[in-house]
């Protein structure tokens, strides 16, 4: 996924028409990962959120289930046919809702059993303090993909495997009207798992919304969503980030972080990768916390190097120096 933050084009966009934020993930990334998925057996790791469903079909367009927060959702989707709504109890005063037409119901059966694990996932890093009732939609054609996410501004829509949305907010404050969708071939393309573990970088991005403002460093925001996503899966290093690891076994180690345009270029599978083994060392090496402050301090807009610095200076006790040369050593002992 990409924020809006890689697309300077769009990022006016959306700012002169004042529209939804937005997060995509790319099918280039997450098909690596996803391809590796089958590799394994990880038992399911079900978190303590009791889930309790309720599933409502409409049979008919006129048919109306009572959700305010389903209209809009509704509006472009009931065109293209009937609809599938399942309510999900994840821990939050609403119920997530998850949508899809009677074509993609196994993508439901999957997201529903996802959905509380995911969000008990996130809430681990992350804290409870975010929406858990988001509405998460999965698209039935790519044109239905396009309008679902067309605030968004996503044209590439074959190689989008899901966007997450949240309404206007003020910083600090709790977002409203956020969402999920997914193209319609990404449990085809990724697998069960590769949408579960894709279901838990979007979770991610809708709870650090509200403290994430564009411009941010990707390499943070994107990598913390993937290192998230990533942390319980019990995959190893080469599995999660196979680009990298064959640049690493060539003998080649990252000069920095990844810059924020090496996430919209060709070789935006190696800038994910790169960015979730950033934070994945931050949390091993500083622990998990450390990694979600310096988060939450580097997530405020954009920052130069020299603020990058000093947050590394205060939230870890290590210089720019330090950190990259732990990093580089960190990496070299797993790309074996
Ligand atoms: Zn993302």
């Amino acid at each position: 996924m990409s924020s809006s933050s890689s697309r300077p084009g769009l990022r006016s966009w959306l700012s002169s028409n004042g529209r939804l934020e937005f997060c995509v993930t790319l099918f280039s990334v997450t098909l690596l990962t996803g391809a590796c998925v089958a590799l394994i057996l990880v038992p399911r790791n079900v978190g303590p959120l009791q889930l309790a469903t309720d599933e409502a079909e409409v049979l008919e367009t006129s048919e109306v289930i009572d959700h305010p927060r389903l209209s809009p959702v509704r509006r472009d989707l009931q065109p293209y046919g009937p609809i599938l709504v399942r309510e999900v109890a994840a821990g939050d005063a609403d119920e997530a809702l998850l949508v899809a037409h009677p074509s993609h119901r196994a993508d439901l059966d999957v997201l529903e059993a996802q959905l509380g694990p995911a969000v008990s996932q996130v809430s681990a890093v992350w804290g409870t303090e975010w929406n858990r009732a988001p509405v998460v939609v999965v698209a039935g054609s790519p044109a239905e993909f396009i309008a679902l996410t067309r605030s968004a501004g996503i044209s590439a829509a074959a190689d989008v495997a899901a966007v997450s949305l949240s309404g206007s907010y003020v910083p600090g404050t709790r977002p409203t009207d956020q969402r999920i969708v997914f193209n319609p071939d990404a449990r085809r393309r990724l697998g069960a798992e590769g949408l579960a573990t894709l279901l838990r970088h979007e979770l991610t991005h809708i709870a650090t919304r509200a403290e994430t403002v564009d411009g941010a460093p990707l390499w943070l925001v994107e990598g913390f969503a993937e290192y998230v996503a990533q942390r319980d899966r019990g995959a190893t290093f080469s599995q999660i980030a196979p680009t990298l690891t064959t640049r690493l076994r060539a003998g080649t180690v990252p000069a920095d972080l990844i810059a924020d345009a090496d996430f919209a270029g060709v070789d935006a599978a190696y800038a994910y990768e790169s960015a979730w083994a950033a934070c994945a060392f931050l949390a091993d090496r500083y622990g998990p916390t450390a990694l979600t402050t310096l988060y939450k301090r580097l997530a405020t807009g954009p920052q130069s190097g020299a603020a990058q610095d000093s947050a590394f200076a205060a939230v870890l006790g290590a210089s720019r120096a330090e950190l990259l040369d732990g990093w580089r050593a960190w990496l070299r002992g797993r790309a074996v």
